[in-house]
């Protein structure tokens, strides 16, 4: 097995990396919906000179070798490109992962009162265990439209001074019956139910918690009862992420996966100064859901972008476009599943992903005979394997468990129908998809460096 990736820096590197994980702390910290993830890789991005590609595409301008240039689809994924010096159809160089996270969203009509106490009704996102998501302190991210197309930006539950909501839970006392149902069902999904207040408005006879709680909603945010029909409000664990371990060499924060992966490609790219082949990062929305729908990896917006850019450098072809994505190289990168001590059982150690060794490479993710998986080419594998040992990035390789356990997906396998060469990477985590996921500082900072040196040499 491969040497711990913390062994081959000096003390004096050590800094470097706790650096980079602060940052990344940070971003994971203030970012825990898609809409804040983009809108925050845009200020990091124009901070490094990007410009707003549909700026260009307006009027029309010429796309240069050496532009920086973003794009947001909808405010709820975002490409980044450097443009290089050699013709886009020649293919690109691309770093992809996902900025949605499993939680829970508010259902269009979440808003009740039930023993004079009021409640959300949520509808959660993505793949949970449900009775984690119980007795924790959460918030409320994200955004209302009013019908006049005015956007409410809203976060309650993250500043000291605000409070926190949550789903409760049986006491022990009364949870005979409760502990004896099989762990899908000792939460289930339709009792997610966020309390959110108790005090009743003075001189209201009908459901006046509830009353109250519209009070509170329309004085503090301008949301009234029927704003909750055009709203996208996610609810989410409350607080920051942390030094985790008491030699902190890890983090734990919400959303890992797959903003750690999401965090690192973008800084990678931001780190491009010049480049031979188109650089791009992408970093889309509703993976945990399918990759559906207009934000997600299948819809029609990497390409479209792609056929744009095409335009502007004045090479636009419907073969050129076709071209300029087959010859791409593409690291997709998604979060791995860590080897954990407490759960061997469904691991085959040879072929896990273990903490402090690095960047992982999942030729295939897929289960039970790789089905839907993208099972990457050798070829491709053994370019990676050589860039990665000249950087002396510390990498490992990975499946999702043990063959007949499980098993998950990613956008690889999407990217790969345009006949491009794409492998799924990432980081390695502890607790996924759990409200606190725990990730390796120096297996973050490996990736970060590996998909630097990715953008550089592939
Ligand atoms: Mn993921
Ligand atoms: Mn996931």
């Amino acid at each position: 097995m491969s040497k711990n990736a913390w062994l081959k820096y000096e003390d004096s590197q050590l800094a470097d990396i706790n650096a980079f994980s602060e940052g990344y702390k940070k971003f994971i910290t203030d970012c825990k919906t898609e809409r804040e993830c983009v809108r925050e890789s845009i200020k990091l991005a124009e901070k490094e000179g990007f410009k707003d590609l549909k700026a260009y595409i307006r009027e029309g301008k010429a796309l240069k070798p050496g532009d920086k240039v973003y794009i947001s689809n909808m405010e709820k994924a975002i490409a980044l490109f450097v443009i290089g010096s050699r013709p886009l159809e020649d293919g690109l160089k691309i770093l992809g992962a996902h900025i949605d996270s499993p939680r829970m969203d508010l259902k269009q009509v979440p808003l009740y009162e039930d023993a004079e106490m009021a409640l959300f009704d949520t509808h959660y996102y993505g793949g949970i265990k449900k009775y984690q998501w119980v007795t924790l302190p959460l918030a409320i991210h994200g955004v209302v439209v009013k019908k006049d197309g005015t956007v409410l930006n809203i976060v309650i539950g993250e500043s000291e001074e605000d409070p926190v909501i949550g789903v409760t839970d049986l006491l022990i006392h009364l949870s005979g019956a409760q502990l004896e149902k099989k762990g899908a069902k000792v939460i289930e999904g339709e009792d997610l139910n966020i309390l959110i207040g108790s005090m009743p408005l003075k001189g209201e006879e009908k459901d006046a918690v509830k009353a109250n709680i519209l009070n509170i909603l329309k004085d503090k945010y301008d949301v009234e009862e029927d704003d909750f029909l055009s709203a996208e409000l996610e609810v989410v664990p409350a607080g920051k992420a942390r030094d985790y371990g008491l030699d902190k060499s890890m983090v734990m924060g919400y959303g890992q996966d797959d903003r750690v992966c999401s965090y690192t490609s973008l800084l990678a790219i931001l780190e491009v100064k010049e480049t031979d082949r188109t650089c791009a990062c992408i970093l889309v929305d509703k993976e945990e859901i399918g990759s559906v729908g207009a934000s997600g990896m299948h819809s029609k917006f990497f390409e479209n972008t792609v056929a744009e850019m095409l335009a502007l450098t004045g090479e636009y072809s419907e073969l050129k476009v076709r071209r300029a994505l087959s010859n791409s190289h593409m690291l997709s990168s998604d979060v791995s599943a860590a080897f954990d001590p407490n759960y061997p059982a469904v691991m085959e150690k040879k072929n896990s992903a273990y903490f402090g060794k690095g960047m992982v490479f999942n030729k295939y993710t897929g289960s039970r005979g790789k089905s839907n998986s993208n099972d990457a080419n050798p070829e491709f594998m053994a370019r990676l394997r050589k860039i990665m040992e000249d950087n002396q990035v510390s990498i490992q390789t990975a499946e999702l468990g043990k063959v007949d356990e499980g098993g998950g997906g990613t956008i690889a396998y999407i990217m790969a129908n345009y006949n491009m060469e794409v492998i799924d990477s990432g980081v390695a985590v502890l607790n996924m998809h759990a409200p606190w996921e725990i990730t390796s500082k120096v297996d973050i900072y490996e990736t970060y460096k590996g998909y630097i040196a990715f953008l550089r040499e592939i």
